[in-house]
């Protein structure tokens, strides 16, 4: 098939430029159909990898029991305004009376609960490329071992909880093979042990309360992998849905649609009880956490505050934007982590072509308006250039012909790579795809420039200052530069100093291998917000979902956290499958890398396959192949995978849609 489309490809070049861009289209369309025949055929084997989510007819409980329970609303409201830097609606005066418009508020609550100050931002930099994927120190003997194991307290075994687990289980980790071995039968005995497993109780005959706190990748993964039927289960986002965050960049640019890559909360689980809220503070003393949403009575809508008690925590609240306090940036330049991110990023494409195309604009103007700076050439920048790419040489032509010749693609790198994750190889080949000049003689053939080890100093209203004393005039600027620390994630890190002193971690919950936060018992975390002693794990979306599915399926099994390694009893088995698997000890998270895949526009992609040791590079077609029958599979539900599917094949067909409301 590669050779095929890549005598396709050769043969478009040869033709004029109008025929061209029929046939590209059409390569495009045959590209798509003979992908949907391979995903239709494989569609049936692969629903069931969906994860199951427990149908049992939803319980009595009552709905907004949480609601009630108001406290101690001036403390963690001050906590959370002194970070709001030059907010005056932060002042002593009491909320209730702040009467405004949901969105308003909405957006205020939004604000505080990522705004940190620019030293935290700078302190608790996750960038992506800084990882480094390894096993870690064991650097405890087996007599210590033995005798921690003996305490078995909860907490005072957990500071050397994970090095001493790891010698422990040394037998338990498994090589390659077993571990993909273990992850099939893993699926396997998900799928086989429908119904409950018994419920969670304490002493008192109540159910456990378990709360999970975002609605990302870890927990939505999380949800989908527990029988929430054995808790009295609820999870707590503003977020009514998950995100399928790897197609942000298609959803941006029109290639799918905004609401065929989010799932709804209340279909990932229906034993699940939901509140949409903000979790402003975690006070794990009191096993509670304080919460704000927007109540809203007639027109007049105000923030209310109420507070949750736990016995359990799920801590998956993500990351945010980091912008290394570096001036400007949070003013003037788009983001991509969420989806109305996503939504404003498409609409300010489409304006600023029609503003491009207004009368009574200079040449410089029209240049400056047309010019699309992306910062950071990580995945997320790389692949949002190459949507781009393809929007302005698949849609440009047929509305804006006489615009091409002003569109500018500048892709800005503080270090001297694209792709940091990649091979080198690989790296290379990305840099071609993205720079090859265009088939369409209008566009300059170096349109899309990308700029290494230039790094950004300060943003103005149209113009970016490089460090190098540089600037560039632009239209559109998106930043995708790094991610970083949430205030309610350094605020329980604060709280919990004494244990959370991993220099490592930079504004990450520290966690070991069982996923336990240390120093807070009954406190789970994962994901981007979370960083495991010596088994450092890059942040995505891969690692977010293989924990929660981890952390959901101990929890259904009824693995007894307060053990120094947590145990859970034969009984526990939820199948014939589980029953095999069976081992007293459960065994410590064990992520498993099917490598890293990035879209590099015009039908090419790469995928870098990791089987164990090797590393197998598929660039090309190929990997475009690759790289959406991947991102299909992975779609959460089958209803993802429909509007998915069909939308590609419509914009196969007619292109993507220039409309703005
Ligand atoms: P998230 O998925 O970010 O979820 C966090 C959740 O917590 C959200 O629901 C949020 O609303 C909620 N929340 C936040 N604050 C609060 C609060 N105070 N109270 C309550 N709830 C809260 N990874 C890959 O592996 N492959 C890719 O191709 C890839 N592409 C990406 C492309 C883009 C554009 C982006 C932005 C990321 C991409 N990633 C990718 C990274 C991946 O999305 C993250 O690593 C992943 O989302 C982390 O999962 P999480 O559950 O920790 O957090
Ligand atoms: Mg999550």
């Amino acid at each position: 098939w590669s050779s095929s489309l890549d005598d396709l490809e050769g043969s478009l070049k040869t033709h004029p430029p109008t025929s061209s861009m029929r046939s590209a289209h059409g390569a495009y369309a045959l590209r798509s159909f003979l992908l949907l025949l391979l995903l239709g055929c494989s569609g049936a084997f692969l629903a069931p990898l969906h994860g199951r989510a427990t149908q049992a007819p939803e319980s009595s409980r009552c709905l907004l029991r949480a609601m009630g329970r108001k406290s101690g609303r001036g403390r963690h409201f001050s906590l959370l305004s002194t970070r709001m830097e030059g907010d005056e609606s932060s002042s002593s005066s009491s909320r209730k009376e702040v009467m405004n418009s949901r969105e308003a508020l909405t957006e205020q609550i939004a604000k505080r609960a990522t705004t940190v100050s620019s030293t935290e931002e700078k302190a608790g930099e996750v960038g992506l490329s800084q990882f480094e994927q390894g096993a870690g120190t064991e650097t405890l003997g087996r007599q210590e071992v033995a005798e921690e194991v003996s305490m078995g307290v909860w907490g005072q075994a957990m500071d050397k909880g994970t090095s001493m687990a790891l010698k422990e289980m040394s037998g338990l980790k498994l090589s390659f093979p077993a571990l993909v071995v273990d992850r099939a039968l893993s699926s396997l005995d998900e799928m086989l042990s429908f119904g409950s497993g018994g419920e969670r109780q304490d002493k008192a005959g109540v159910k456990k309360k378990l709360v999970v706190v975002g609605s990302g990748w870890g927990c939505h993964a999380f949800m989908k992998n527990l029988d929430a039927t054995q808790y009295d289960a609820t999870i707590i986002s503003p977020r009514n849905y998950f995100l399928f965050t790897p197609m942000l960049a298609g959803a941006a640019t029109g290639t799918v649609e905004l609401r065929s890559i989010t799932e709804s909360i209340r279909d990932a689980n229906k034993d699940f009880n939901y509140l949409e809220a903000t979790v402003t503070e975690i006070l794990p003393d009191k096993k509670k956490v304080s919460c704000q949403t927007v109540v809203c009575q007639g027109a007049q809508c105000s923030i209310n505050d109420f507070d949750v008690d736990y016995d359990m925590l799920v801590i998956g609240v993500g990351a945010s934007v980091n912008t290394f306090g570096i001036p400007g940036v949070k003013e003037h330049c788009y983001f991509l982590k969420q989806i109305s991110d996503a939504d404003l990023l498409r609409k300010a494409i489409g304006n600023t072509f029609e503003r491009a195309n207004l009368p009574d604009m200079t040449e410089e103007e029209r240049i400056r308006t047309l010019t699309f700076v992306i910062v950071g050439a990580g995945p997320t920048g790389v692949e949002l250039t190459a949507e781009l790419k393809d929007f302005i040489e698949e849609e440009c032509p047929k509305y804006y012909p006489h615009l091409l010749p002003y569109i500018r693609i500048k892709v800005l790198e503080a270090s001297d790579r694209v792709l940091m994750q990649f091979e080198q190889g690989m790296q290379q080949r990305a840099l071609q795809d993205l720079c090859r000049a265009p088939s369409l003689p209008s566009l300059q053939p170096d349109y899309v420039q990308v700029l290494l080890k230039s790094s950004v100093k300060e943003v103005k209203e149209s113009t970016i200052y490089l460090n190098d004393g540089t600037s560039i005039p632009y239209g559109i600027a998106v930043w995708a530069a790094g991610i970083g620390p949430l205030p309610v994630t350094l605020d329980l890190i604060k709280k919990l100093s004494e244990y959370q002193t991993d220099p490592q971690a930079r504004g990450r919950l520290l966690v070991d291998r069982w996923l336990r936060v240390f120093g807070a018992p009954g406190v789970f975390a994962l994901g981007d917000c979370a960083f495991m002693r010596d088994y450092a794990l890059p942040a995505t979306a891969q690692v977010a979902s293989q924990q929660g599915s981890y952390l959901g399926q101990r929890m259904s099994e009824g693995c007894d956290f307060q053990q120094a390694i947590p145990s859970r009893k034969p009984e526990s088995a939820r199948s014939f499958v589980g029953s095999l698997r069976f081992t007293e000890h459960a065994p410590p998270f064990q992520f498993l890398n099917l490598g890293i895949l990035a879209y590099t526009s015009q039908g090419k992609a790469l995928a870098q396959l990791e089987l164990d040791k090797n590393k197998i590079q598929i660039a090309g077609a190929l990997g475009w192949l690759g790289w959406r029958s991947v991102y299909f599979a992975k779609q959460v539900s089958t209803r993802n995978q429909a509007m998915v599917a069909f939308d590609w094949l419509k914009t196969a067909i007619f292109g993507r849609d220039l409309t703005r409301f």
